[in-house]
């Protein structure tokens, strides 16, 4: 999506992929295929590029500066290098005066004795190289700790209390190269087996919780010296807190929509900052659902393989649909997602949940009462 934004404003593209028929690479005009930290890899794509950015959080952050020696590299590598540490990135969230989950390293055997006991029922996270769920474990209590660590790998962890939520939230911001900052409407997002499921724009907050959220991306952004798109996962607690999960240093899943949602999409934006031109409008066209679409929908309940019955879909006025291409569908695996429009968030909704029932998915959360009793038209 990167690729075509950036194509759609006629700058050709070279994408190094350690994968040779990923999704990027099928789209950009070049694709170099090579292990992110292959020296001479990097050294022929910073060569061939006026500029360098990563759509993928785990391009280790030495290449990033590697490259910083051949071209413009956004966002800078120190953030990224942030954000790749669960520990890192806590610690540096916490510097800035916004409040984190509650949370204690585990880095070794003895840690597992020391850890508060309000931590518990908690949920044990790797610090480097988790996703979409992965690389997480449920522990319940004290005694369940060690067996969890163990069985991921006994690499560093934070151990954060599980909490109820009222909502998660995420806001993107962009941070031009002179402070600039642009910040897209806050997003409210459901998530499933720890994926995200479905994400709504907008959010339904009052204005100050928005502008909390804003805040909250501004002192982040800013404190990182960011260039580029930002994501900022949040956490509202059942008192209306917000706390901040995690950061994403790129575009985000939750911000999709934005591509028909908005007047510029956080993949424009992100080739704007990189390019170092005026950042784009972010004020909201339509209200929006995104419904991602994960491969259990390419099989059957039998285990069978099936095609998603898309012309259905499509058939929903509002429904469009991103297929990314990649190959093989998998349990859990991204393979697209749905944007549905309408004209008031009621309409986006009732429209998101006959694409739920098509593709036999879990129907969206409901509107809190005064959206949803908000006239249909
Ligand atoms: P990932 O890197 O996989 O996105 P996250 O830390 O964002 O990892 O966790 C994925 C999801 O799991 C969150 O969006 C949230 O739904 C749930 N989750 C994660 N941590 C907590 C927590 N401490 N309390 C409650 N739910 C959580
Ligand atoms: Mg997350």
């Amino acid at each position: 999506m990167f690729c075509m934004a950036a194509q759609s404003m006629g700058y050709r593209v070279c994408v190094l992929d350690p994968v040779a028929d990923g999704p990027a690479g099928a789209v950009a005009e070049r694709q170099i295929v090579a292990a992110y930290d292959d020296p001479a890899a990097l050294g022929e794509l910073g060569a061939l590029c006026a500029a360098v950015t990563t759509e993928f959080e785990n391009v280790p952050a030495p290449s990033l500066q590697l490259l910083t020696q051949h071209c413009l590299v956004r966002p800078p590598a120190d953030a990224v290098a942030v954000a790749q540490d669960r520990i890192a990135e806590k610690r540096f969230v916490l510097s800035c005066g916004i409040d984190v989950v509650p949370h204690a390293v585990v880095a070794k055997h003895s840690d597992a004795q020391s850890i508060d006991s309000t931590l518990f029922p908690a949920i044990l996270k790797t610090a480097h190289l988790g996703y979409d769920g992965k690389g997480q474990s449920e522990v319940r209590e004290r005694g369940e700790l060690v067996a969890a660590w163990q069985q991921l790998r006994s690499v560093h962890c934070v151990l954060e209390k599980k909490l109820t939520l009222r909502r998660e939230l995420s806001i993107i911001i962009a941070r031009g190269a002179d402070g600039t900052k642009e910040y897209f409407p806050v997003v409210e997002n459901a998530h499933r087996r720890g994926i995200l499921a479905v994400s709504m724009i907008p959010a339904q907050l009052d204005a100050d919780q928005a502008k909390r959220a804003r805040a909250i991306a501004a002192q982040i952004a800013d404190a990182l010296q960011y260039v580029g798109v930002l994501c900022v996962e949040l956490f509202e607690g059942d008192d209306g807190h917000l706390l901040v999960n995690e950061i994403a240093p790129r575009p985000h899943n939750s911000g999709h929509a934005t591509i028909e949602a908005c007047a510029s999409s956080q993949f424009v934006q992100q080739v704007r900052a990189l390019a170092g031109m005026p950042l784009g409008d972010t004020s909201l066209l339509s209200p929006a659902i995104m419904l991602n679409l994960l491969g259990d929908l390419w099989f059957g309940d039998d285990g069978a393989p099936q095609t998603p019955a898309f012309e259905r879909v499509l058939a929903v006025p509002g429904a469009c649909l991103h297929l990314y291409g990649k190959r093989d569908a998998r349990p859990g695996r991204k393979m697209g997602h749905v944007t549905v429009l309408g004209h008031s968030l009621a309409i986006a909704h009732q429209r998101a949940c006959r694409v739920a029932d098509v593709l036999s998915l879990e129907q969206p959360q409901p509107l809190a009462p005064d959206n949803s009793q908000r006239a249909l038209q």
